[in-house]
C-alpha cells in the first residue's frame, strides 16, 4: 500500500452535516426567533426526550452549563467533597469547583474505562459524607452502572450522569442520561451530533427541571419588572443553534452506525498487534462508538517520557507508545490523541484527594488504572466522513510503528 500524506486532513472527530439544519436556522431567521425562544428549542427539548426517555429536557448554552446546573440542584455547597470520575475531560469536574466544592477523583477499571466501582466504594468508607457522585461515561462507553448506582443508593448519594460523549448509548437496553438523578448531554462541535455548541440538562425531577429553565435565564421571578431572588444565569440554548441539532437528531442512529463500522475496522485491522480497542461490556451494554481508542500491551511499550508540556520516546523494534503513533499519524495528516490526561495529574486538580482501590486518599499511588491507560493509550481518528481506504492507510501507518 502506498503511504502519503492525505491530501484533506483526516480529524478525529468533526461535525458532519445533512441539510435539514440549514432549513431549521433560516425558519428561526424567517420567523425572527433569532432569541433563546423558539420552536426548534421546543422541538429538541421534545426529540431528546423521546429519544432518550426522560422526562424532562432543559436545552442550555453547552454541556458544561447543563452539569453546572447539575451540580447546583445536587446542593452542593462550599467545602463539600464530591466524588467524580478521574479519567476524564475538565469539563466533568469544574462545575463542582464553580459551586466551591472539592473533586475526590476516584480511579479508573480496565474494563469500560470509567469510574471503579471498588475506587467508588473505598471513597465512601474514607469520607462517608458525600452526598454527590459525578459519574462520566467516557468516549460513549456505558460505565458500570449496576454497580456504581447500588453504591450511591447504600449511601444515599445523588448521581450526576455525564452523558456528554455517550447520547444514544445504552445500559441494558436503556439510554445513558437516564440513570443520574441529573444528567447532562453536550451538542459540542465534536461530540456524536452537534449544534455547533449547546447541551442539555436531563431529569425526571418536575420541579428540578422548573429550576433550571428558571436559573437559566437569569432567574427571573415573576413580576411586572426584573425581580431576582436567586443567583441567575445566561446559559439558555439559543434557537438557532436548536436549528442545527434539531436537523442533526433524525441522523444519531446512522452516525453510531458509521462510528462502530470504524471501530470494526480498526478492531480487524490491529487483531494481531499487541494492542486492545477500548473494551465495553458486550451482554450489558451498547456504546455509541463515538471514539475509537485503542490501548498497547505493556510488552510492546517503548520507552515514553512525559512532562507537564511535552512528551520524548526511544523507539525501538517490535515496540512503540502512543506519542510515536500519533506523530507517525500528524507525518500523513491524520488527526489522534492521547487519552484524557486523568485529573489528578493535571496541576488544577494535583492535591485533591484521589482514590485508588488500593490507596488510602491521601498518599498518592505510583500508578494508577488511569495513569496506566493514559501511558499506553489513544484516541485515533474516529470521523465520521473518513473514508474505508483513508482508514485502511492509517491502519497499516499504525501496524508499521510495531515492526
Ligand atoms: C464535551 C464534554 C463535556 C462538556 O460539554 P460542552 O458542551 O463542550 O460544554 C463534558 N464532559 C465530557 C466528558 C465531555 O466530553
Amino acid at each position: 500500500m502506498e503511504i502519503k500524506p492525505f491530501e484533506n486532513k483526516v480529524w478525529l472527530s468533526t461535525p458532519t452535516m445533512h441539510g435539514e439544519e440549514i432549513e431549521y436556522i433560516k425558519e428561526a431567521y424567517e420567523t425572527n426567533w433569532m432569541s433563546t425562544v423558539g420552536a426548534n428549542i421546543n422541538e429538541v427539548e421534545r426529540l431528546i426526550c423521546e429519544k432518550v426517555g426522560c422526562k424532562y429536557a432543559v436545552a442550555l448554552a453547552s454541556g458544561t452549563s447543563a452539569l453546572h446546573m447539575a451540580v447546583k440542584l445536587a446542593g452542593v455547597k462550599p467545602g463539600d467533597k464530591v466524588f467524580c470520575t478521574d479519567m476524564t475531560f475538565d469539563a466533568t469536574v469544574n462545575p463542582v469547583v464553580y459551586e466551591g466544592g472539592v473533586p475526590v477523583l476516584i480511579d479508573t477499571e480496565y474494563d469500560t474505562w470509567n469510574m471503579d466501582p471498588a475506587a467508588l466504594e473505598k471513597a465512601f468508607e474514607l469520607y462517608p459524607e458525600v452526598k454527590v457522585c459525578v459519574l462520566a461515561h467516557l468516549y460513549g462507553v456505558p460505565a458500570k452502572l449496576d454497580e456504581i448506582m447500588a453504591i450511591c443508593k447504600k449511601h444515599g448519594a445523588i448521581l450526576i450522569e455525564d452523558a456528554a460523549e455517550s447520547l444514544g448509548a445504552s445500559y441494558k437496553g436503556v439510554q445513558t442520561g437516564t440513570f443520574g438523578d441529573f444528567s447532562a448531554i453536550s451538542f459540542n462541535g465534536n461530540k456524536i451530533i452537534t449544534g455547533s455548541s449547546g447541551g442539555m440538562l436531563l431529569t425526571d425531577d418536575a420541579v428540578a427541571a422548573q429550576k433550571v429553565r428558571k436559573w437559566s435565564t437569569q432567574a427571573r421571578d415573576n413580576a411586572p419588572w426584573y425581580q431576582h431572588t436567586e443567583l441567575g444565569y445566561n446559559y439558555r440554548m439559543s434557537n438557532v443553534i436548536a436549528g442545527v441539532v434539531r436537523g442533526q437528531l433524525p441522523h444519531l442512529e446512522e452516525h453510531i452506525a458509521q462510528k462502530k463500522a470504524i471501530y470494526e475496522r480498526y478492531k480487524e485491522g490491529f487483531k494481531d498487534l499487541p494492542v486492545k480497542m477500548n473494551p465495553f461490556d458486550e451482554e450489558k451494554t451498547v456504546p455509541n462508538y463515538w471514539l475509537s481508542c485503542m490501548i498497547i500491551d505493556e510488552t510492546a511499550m517503548c520507552m515514553q517520557v512525559r512532562g507537564d508540556l511535552e512528551a520524548h520516546y526511544v523507539t525501538e523494534k517490535g515496540r512503540t507508545c502512543p506519542t510515536e503513533i500519533l506523530e507517525k499519524l500528524a507525518e500523513i495528516n491524520a488527526e489522534g490523541r492521547p487519552i484524557w490526561k486523568p485529573m489528578h495529574m493535571q496541576p488544577i486538580y494535583s492535591s485533591n484527594p484521589f482514590v485508588t482501590k488500593e490507596g488510602d486518599g491521601r498518599t498518592q499511588v505510583k500508578i494508577s488504572a488511569g495513569a496506566d491507560i493514559f501511558e499506553r493509550g489513544l484516541c485515533l481518528p474516529s470521523d465520521n466522513k473518513m473514508t474505508a481506504h483513508e482508514q485502511a492507510v492509517i491502519i497499516e501507518v499504525v501496524r508499521k510503528c510495531f515492526e
